[in-house]
């Protein structure tokens, strides 16, 4: 398929690819839209079969981070960069300087950041060639591990859902997580410290043993998490947790987490809503993370201090989006994930205009 032609290509601004001989590196810069602001998204490096399939990625992730930012009411566009290469066998820190002469040549339309298989240490080499990168350590701007700021976002989320769905707080309510990873396992805390029961899965062990301790949650094999009585389903760990198919066994009437991709197809969006599920939008409720990452380009480009009051702010504006969305959802009788596209929608050509 043509690049023009591939679903995920939706008005691209600009796709463009670098080689570079000496390193090998071999990349791909996908800009969606700098309606809003330059575009922000994270470099991924990845083993991709082949081109077109790294061209595909760059695209998909490139218009999901245009809504996120959008829907987070960021002043940014949406990108992604992907490297062609196996991160365990073909980082070198010329390859990711290599890669900051391309995100260089974008000219500051494009910030990127960590991504899987990019690590901090990655973007210091790239940050030697641009200074278009976010995610470093060490430095006053600097935003550190997004993780606990995504969780906070997805914990408001769930008192926000309970409140609406079920008319109480967290006291007794009972929380079905699924992956208690970086996010999952501060979710757990937050989500023990007001009284919620945890039932937990991971497929690390040590990961699990850590938060039964700390919270006492009770553990559960991976494919029974959705089977359980429970009043919240958090999905935290990989994307496409739910399909038509797994919905049909889903008891709990929340399903509020922080997995990206969560819903294994379009169709498993319109069968939450058809159940009567108050489901809030993935990319939504987690959307944190991108907001302390744009609290550091923020810093960056005016040369301050990461603020975290500012982040604050844009995190609480955020639950007040979802509880739109949930508003909307409820009176036009239609998907929270349909009305969570709109408005990005709306903000990005309003952006534009
Ligand atoms: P992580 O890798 O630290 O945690 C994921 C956890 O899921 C791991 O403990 C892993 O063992 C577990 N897992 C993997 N497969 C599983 C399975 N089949 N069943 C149960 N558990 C399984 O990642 P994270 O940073 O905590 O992110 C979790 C999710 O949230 C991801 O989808 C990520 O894309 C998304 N997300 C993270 C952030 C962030 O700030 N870290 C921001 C936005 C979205």
């Amino acid at each position: 398929m043509s690049l023009f032609e591939s679903p995920a290509f939706e008005g691209h601004e600009a796709v463009h690819a670098f080689h570079d001989g000496a390193t090998g590196l071999k990349a791909i810069i996908a800009v969606h839209s700098t309606a809003r602001g330059p575009a922000a998204g994270g470099c991924r490096m990845w083993a991709y079969p082949n081109d077109q399939a790294a061209i595909d990625d760059a695209l998909r992730l490139s218009r999901a981070m245009s809504y996120k930012n959008a829907v987070a009411d960021l002043e940014l566009g949406g990108g992604k960069s992907v490297i062609i290469g196996d991160s365990h066998t073909q980082k070198t820190p010329a390859l990711f300087e290599a890669f900051g002469d391309a995100v260089e040549a974008v000219g500051g339309r494009y910030w990127t950041a960590e991504d899987v298989g990019v690590s901090p240490a990655d973007l210091a080499a790239t940050r030697r060639r641009t200074r278009f990168v976010a995610g470093l350590e060490g430095h006053p701007a600097a935003s550190g591990d997004p993780s606990p700021v995504t969780a906070e976002g997805i914990f408001r989320g769930i008192k926000l859902a309970v409140r609406r769905a079920m008319k109480r707080d967290l006291d007794g309510v009972t929380v079905a997580l699924q992956g208690v990873g970086h996010v999952g396992s501060i979710l757990a805390d937050k989500l023990h410290a007001e009284g919620a029961r945890l039932i937990i899965t991971d497929v690390d062990e040590a990961a699990l043993s850590a938060v039964q301790r700390r919270t006492g949650a009770q553990i559960v094999a991976p494919g029974a998490i959705f089977d359980v009585a429970a009043d919240v389903f958090a999905p935290c760990a990989m994307g496409g947790a739910i399909s038509v198919e797994n919905l049909a066994r889903l008891r709990p009437r929340i399903i509020a987490g922080g997995a990206n991709n969560q819903l294994a197809s379009a169709e498993a969006g319109r069968a939450i809503y058809e159940k009567g599920l108050l489901y809030a939008p993935d990319y939504v409720i987690n959307g944190g993370g991108i907001i302390n990452v744009a609290g550091e380009i923020r810093a960056l480009e005016r040369n301050e201090a990461f603020d975290p009051v500012w982040v604050e702010a844009k995190l609480e504006r955020l639950m007040a989006t979802l509880d739109e969305i949930l508003d909307r959802s409820r009176v036009e009788q239609r998907p929270t994930n349909e009305i969570a596209n709109e408005i990005a929608r709306a903000r990005i050509a309003k952006g534009r205009a």
